[in-house]
């Protein structure tokens, strides 16, 4: 309902942030240290204002936390309630998440459904389970899905009936002030919930040093999660959990029976779609040899039909990257591969915002990819038939373990190739972004996540204390 949509964005226009109360902390609107979230795809928009909680403040807040005490009845309906929360600022969240995030419509609406079907499933878990609380748990979220995973790690420690320390990245912090303004206004009790904006390296290393941190629920970078399970193991209690979904190389196989045109437009969504911001996103391509060219030749035509530009217009496929670090990061290293002359094609991208044009880049395979590159760049090889399992013992030899893609029409071979490749989520004849999410797991194996994937019967049970029997 786009009237609804244009309706919400109106007000929001003009909300002064300032105004939406951080639990626990102090706040001084004279104080000095407020600073503005700026619109990823128009920087002249100024979209909030967020103050970072201080290492005192988080010290404040973790002794003033304290476990949910209402029943896992009593919770359930809270948390359903806020999912209708949810549903009633629909609009409004669409706008904070596009403007700060730079989701364009289609991919914030998605978010928007993710979060909500979190609060419903993990609520009917706190009903059927009927876990008991661990104690604070420690929630740091990354800036990519800045509500659903915000939403999601929470309302699974909630479930549990733990108190929650609240921390979501510096990029995303108004989306994720507004989740937690809705749960506090559905009935979770200020003191079972802290909210705590700020830095990693500040913020996030007070909460993941505190001895009394009974568990921490992390999603973000894998080299950010290493560092926080050294701090944990360096100041928390042995055995505290840490519940880590990281980051990917993820690869996808196009064989020479698949349908090029299901197959071009599935490569194209998992590669590019929210400008390769998704920990699912597809990296490495292998395309069969024989069949290379042709298809080559339709991807990049396809890459010709992509709109760059305000993620606000339905009409928009990609929005911007970020902010300015990220645009540089990415840049660069499509600059690198220009001047080695591996890359195939750039699109143009739009001036103002961080825009980055999705690019296509030639690689002998998955072992000349140094690292997660988190935008919209596809990196390509080919394979020979007879090469096909030495194809899936390089993917795996990454040690990374997150989401595979699959186009083939040899049934026997989907099965060979399952059986074979580490991944937590395996897809095949479509796109590999998305997820059924909250009652199907989603997460990774190795350098990807520790488990439980979020979502599916396993989540909650982890916030729980031990003693609490999981579901059958
Ligand atoms: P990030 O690791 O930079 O930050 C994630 C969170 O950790 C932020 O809140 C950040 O402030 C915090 N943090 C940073 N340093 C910290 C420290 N030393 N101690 C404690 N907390 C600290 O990740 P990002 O850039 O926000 O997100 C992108 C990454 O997240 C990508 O690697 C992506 O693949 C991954 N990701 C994974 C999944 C999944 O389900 N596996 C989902 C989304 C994103």
């Amino acid at each position: 309902d786009l009237d609804c949509i244009e309706g919400a964005r109106r007000p929001f226009r003009d909300r002064d942030f300032r105004a939406m109360p951080i639990t626990v902390i102090p706040v001084d609107p004279e104080g000095a240290e407020w600073h503005s979230m700026v619109n990823p795809a128009d920087p002249g928009d100024t979209v909030g204002l967020v103050r970072d909680a201080t290492a005192a403040e988080v010290e404040q807040a973790i002794t003033a936390a304290t476990p949910w005490g209402a029943s896992p009845r009593e919770r359930a309906a809270v948390l359903e309630r806020v999912a209708e929360l949810y549903e009633r600022d629909f609009g409004e969240i669409l706008a904070i998440v596009a403007r700060e995030a730079g989701k364009n419509l289609l991919d914030a609406v998605g978010e928007l459904r993710e979060a909500i079907d979190f609060l419903f499933y993990y609520a009917r878990q706190a009903k059927c389970l009927e876990p008991t609380p661990r104690g604070r748990f420690a929630c740091i979220s990354p800036w990519n899905f800045p509500l659903a995973i915000f939403t999601g790690q929470i309302a699974g420690a909630l479930a549990a009936g733990n108190a929650v320390l609240a921390k979501p990245a510096e990029q995303s912090p108004l989306t994720a002030a507004k989740g937690v303004a809705l749960m506090h206004e559905a009935g979770v009790p200020q003191s079972a919930l802290q909210f705590l904006p700020g830095d990693g390296a500040i913020v996030g290393t007070a909460l993941t040093g505190d001895r009394r941190i009974n568990g921490v629920a992390f999603t973000g970078g894998t080299d950010t999660a290493r560092a926080i399970r050294r701090n944990m193991s360096e100041h928390l209690a042995p055995g505290t959990p840490l519940i880590a979904e990281t980051g990917g190389l993820n690869a996808m196989i196009v064989d020479s029976t698949a349908l090029h045109e299901q197959a071009v437009r599935d490569v194209v969504a998992s590669a590019f779609q929210s400008a390769g911001q998704r920990c699912s996103a597809l990296r490495c391509l292998y395309v069969q040899e024989d069949v290379r060219s042709d298809f080559m030749e339709m991807l990049l035509g396809a890459m010709d039909e992509l709109r760059l530009g305000d993620p606000w217009r339905l009409s928009t496929d990609i929005g911007p990257v970020i902010d300015t670090d990220a645009a540089a990061e990415i840049g660069a290293y499509i600059d690198s591969a220009r001047r080695d002359g591996r890359l195939i094609k750039q699109v143009d991208a739009p001036d103002g915002g961080h825009f980055i044009g999705p690019a296509v880049i030639e690689v002998d395979g998955i072992e000349d990819l140094e690292r997660e590159i988190f935008g919209p760049v596809l990196h390509v090889a080919s394979y020979r038939a007879q090469d096909l399992d030495a194809v899936i013992e390089r993917i795996n030899a990454r040690g990374y373990g997150l989401t595979f893609g699959l186009h083939t029409r040899i049934e026997d071979r989907v099965q060979h190739i399952v059986d074979r490749v580490h991944a937590g989520n395996i897809y095949v004849n479509r796109n590999q972004i998305g997820a059924i999410v909250a009652s199907q797991p989603f997460g990774g194996e190795g350098l990807s996540g520790t488990g439980p994937k979020a979502g599916g019967p396993d989540y909650v049970p982890r916030f729980a204390a031990p003693d609490v029997p999981k579901a059958a």
